[in-house]
């Protein structure tokens, strides 16, 4: 009997997988394999958000293969290692995985394939998995990237994306395959209380409600923090329970200017793909350096984790962040401008928080977009600096969100709540909330000197 092995990273479903699809019409049998991988936890990049979020998808991947006649292999120990054993054991002629864009992701694929092919398999790597279109499909001429999102999104439009593949029908397992157990959810220590469940089965249920409803007032929507009103689809596009091929195709098809915008952002996260894809050091060095002298600033930045700079909107994101293990995008985007110029502090020290936290932290999303915040990545207007209180009056103008993660300030009128330091006299001493952290005008001027800007 032909075996075939299915590695599943980044791409935890059974619809719409290639990887999945291949290697199950590739041989009379397959074994879907996934490593708990070692390499992953010297990397600190197991952060227990993301731990438990995998646990479910874990376990509704196998779901998704025993009603296919199969079910998930779970090995623990290196990826490499524990895959080549397993063909050795199975006698496996081929394997399948999905390209990744990191450099851990490329040198796995490099000592896959000579590993691999030292014991007579073929490894076969899958584009369009985790991203709509693979990283390199659209280059500018001469170029191995686009360093800048609009004339990347001109041409990424252009390029239809790849056709939906159904869930294979059958999948069946060779004989007397050993597994580990599938890790558990309970047993991860240290969870953000509000974390979402994860899954295939989850994620898909979101992604068609999503399309059905909201996706209509996106293009409107998608900054109102109170509101809410964005997708909340990206940890299970970082987990691969749903497919951006699958997810820009189906929102194409419902069309309108919600769908639009929305296929925009999903193209922003092809973007950030490409960009690592190419230059895999721009994870923790600068993409473009600005000569920058960060600040340790090390109690301030504590003050930022904490929620505690006293500026309401920073604080509020904060607090989302670790309650949730999930910030909304405009929150996303204050709280790393007032990290990286208001108090001038290293964008790796705060892409390192978040990390810690996101359930979809990823390397490229997260540090392309601090990269992009911090000035030092691909925006085009690199010393722009977010002002927190005008944000908040623009973004959260009653102050709902605010009010949702800062219970100290619930109390606070509309026009109030995002300058608390303007009450006077016994309402604000008896306010439980700290004085801000710096001068909005004195930290823009020290971060302009910073850059040499006059
Ligand atoms: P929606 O608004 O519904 O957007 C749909 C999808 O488009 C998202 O799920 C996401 O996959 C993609 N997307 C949206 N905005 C962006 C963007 N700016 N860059 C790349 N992809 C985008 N996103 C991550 O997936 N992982 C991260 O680690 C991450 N870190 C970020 C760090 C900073 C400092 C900033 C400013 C942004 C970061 N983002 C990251 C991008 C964005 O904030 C999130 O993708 C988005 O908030 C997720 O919510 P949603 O699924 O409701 O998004």
């Amino acid at each position: 009997m032909t075996v075939s092995v299915a590695l599943f990273t980044s791409d935890l479903r059974v619809h719409d997988n290639p990887v999945l699809r291949a290697a199950v019409d590739d041989a009379e049998a397959v074994v879907p394999l996934f490593v708990r991988d070692e390499g992953i936890h010297r990397t600190g990049f197991d952060a227990p958000n993301r731990r438990a979020f995998l646990a479910d998808c874990l376990a509704d991947v196998d779901a998704g293969l025993r009603r296919r006649g199969g079910r998930l292999v779970v090995r623990e120990g290196a990826v490499v290692a524990a895959a080549r054993d397993l063909v050795v054991e199975t006698g496996a002629r081929s394997l399948h995985i999905a390209g990744g864009v990191s450099g851990y992701a490329m040198r796995r694929e490099e000592r896959l394939r000579r590993e691999l092919a030292a014991v007579g398999c073929t490894l076969r790597v899958h584009d369009a998995v985790v991203t709509a279109l693979p990283p390199g499909r659209v280059v500018p001429a001469g170029r191995d990237h686009f360093a800048v999102f609009t004339p990347y999104f001109r041409r990424w439009e252009a390029e239809g994306v790849r056709g939906t593949l159904d869930a294979p029908r059958t999948v069946r397992l060779p004989e007397g395959v050993r597994s580990g157990p599938l890790p558990e959810r309970t047993r991860v220590t240290g969870v953000s209380p509000g974390l979402a469940r994860g899954g295939e089965s989850t994620g898909r249920r979101l992604l068609s409600s999503w399309l059905r409803g909201p996706l209509a007032d996106y293009g409107t929507g998608q900054d109102d923090l109170a509101g809410d009103a964005t997708s909340r689809l990206s940890p299970y596009l970082h987990f691969g329970c749903v497919s951006a091929a699958e997810t820009v195709g189906r929102a194409r098809q419902r069309g309108g200017p919600g769908a639009d915008a929305f296929v925009r952002q999903l193209a922003w996260r092809d973007f950030h793909h490409q960009v690592l894809a190419a230059r895999p050091d721009a994870a923790w060095e600068d993409y473009r350096t600005r000569h920058d002298h960060w600040r340790p600033g090390e109690d301030e930045a504590e003050a930022w984790r904490a929620g505690r700079t006293g500026y309401p909107l920073v604080d509020a994101a904060m607090r989302q962040l670790a309650y949730e293990g999930w910030m909304h995008n405009r929150g996303r985007m204050l709280v790393a401008s007032f990290l990286t110029k208001t108090l001038y502090v290293d964008w790796r020290v705060g892409a390192r928080h978040f990390l810690d936290l996101l359930v979809d932290g990823d390397l490229a999303n997260n540090q392309l977009n601090w990269q992009w915040m911090a000035g030092t990545g691909t925006d085009t207007r690199p010393n722009r600096v977010l002002n927190p209180v005008v944000q908040g009056k623009r973004f959260d103008p009653r102050g709902t969100y605010v009010r949702r993660w800062v219970p100290e300030l619930e109390d606070l009128a509309d026009g109030e709540i995002h300058e608390p330091w303007k009450l006077s006299g016994p309402r604000r001493s008896a306010l439980d909330y700290p004085e801000p952290l710096v001068d909005l005008a004195e930290a823009r001027a020290r971060f302009e000197r910073a850059r040499g800007l006059g």
